[in-house]
């Protein structure tokens, strides 16, 4: 179980509606996206039209359902939210579609998830809000279309090219969300400190928001566990020294890095010496599965300079090696 697993477990997700942004002014970091999403939004009310489809797309934890709802607020639109294996029959799709409102947002997580049955649907509601519906079976079945209310369809993925073609060519909009620097995370650690009544000094912020993974939702998560280990010791002013002491408990080193990513660093230190080498054969000596390995895992060592793709596989770098206090090979390339 992992302290910075960027899924969200049990009860988080009720303190997390308390410290979560509602507009995009409260959002904090991806310069790019806000910006670009705020003139997308205030064109699309000028013309008092829904904002074209929007695929938001980046690792698990860094804002993608939040930014779906902010864009709802954004439009003065009622949200639906649902996801992509929750949806089992075209039917349920239907059924959604059916019931929006002139204007509704809805936002489908995971929509790389969709059976094909159901993508089917979606593509005459996107493109012409409309769907076909078969009525009666057998030789008298016959398909007629219904109308929706036009809408926006927000989808989120973890990696962009998992969908089909058909579908990601159907969005208007495609944003790529990047991990946050330590400023951002900084900010965004001070702001739910305050939300959340814990009285985190600024080097206290730091400290948590450069072990986060560039991930707001581990930021968030580290912090809950520091408050708990400030409250319990009886600090009332947390501070560096508080917040390292926890974070270590977690086992959360100075560079954001828990017990998984060290493990596949390591295996690819030792037990491949360095070289590269193919994802299924780290996903077998680390014990993962391929799929978390690469949504989850590889995306940030990789950002942060520890891992590099190479056509012959993955291959650590020098700073992994660094990191670890290890020698590098005589033959490291
Ligand atoms: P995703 O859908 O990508 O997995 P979420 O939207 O659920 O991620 O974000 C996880 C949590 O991190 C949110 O509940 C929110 O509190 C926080 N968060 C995400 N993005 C931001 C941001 N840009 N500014 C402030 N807090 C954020």
């Amino acid at each position: 179980d992992r302290i910075i697993s960027p899924q969200v477990r049990g009860s988080e997700g009720q303190v997390d509606r308390a410290i979560r942004p509602q507009s995009l002014a409260e959002y904090i970091g991806q310069p790019v996206v806000k910006e670009q999403m705020s003139i997308f939004i205030q064109a699309a009310r000028q013309r008092g039209e829904p904002l074209d489809h929007s695929l938001i797309f980046g690792p698990p934890g860094l804002g993608k359902t939040t930014l779906a709802n902010i864009i709802a607020n954004e439009m003065g639109a009622e949200i639906k939210s649902t996801s992509g294996p929750v949806l089992e029959r075209a039917g349920d799709l239907a059924a959604l579609l059916t019931n929006l409102e002139e204007g509704d947002v809805l936002f489908i997580d995971e929509i790389h998830r969709l059976n094909p049955a159901i993508e089917e649907v979606l593509y005459p509601a996107m493109e012409d809000y409309q769907i076909d519906i078969m009525i009666g079976e057998g030789p008298a079945a016959r398909s007629i279309k219904i109308d929706i209310p036009p809408f926006t369809l927000v989808g989120a993925t973890t990696r962009a090219g998992l969908l089909t073609s058909p579908l990601r060519d159907r969005f208007g909009i495609v944003q790529r969300l990047e991990f946050y620097d330590v400023e951002s995370l900084t900010t965004i650690v001070k702001r739910s400190a305050g939300k959340l009544g814990v009285d985190l000094d600024d080097s206290g912020c730091f400290e948590v928001a450069r072990r986060s993974r560039g991930t707001p939702r581990i930021a968030n998560r580290l912090l809950r566990r520091v408050r708990d280990v400030a409250q319990v010791s009886g600090d009332m002013l947390v501070g560096q020294a508080v917040a390292q002491r926890a974070l270590d408990m977690l086992s959360v080193d100075s560079q954001g890095f828990d017990h998984l990513d060290r493990r596949m660093l390591l295996t690819m230190i030792e037990k491949f010496d360095g070289r590269p080498v193919g994802l299924d054969s780290i996903a077998a000596a680390v014990g993962e599965d391929k799929d978390t390995i690469e949504d989850v895992i590889e995306p940030f060592l990789i950002q942060q300079g520890f891992v590099i793709r190479t056509p012959r596989g993955r291959q650590v770098t020098k700073r992994a090696y660094e990191h670890f206090d290890y020698q590098l090979p005589q033959d490291f390339e």
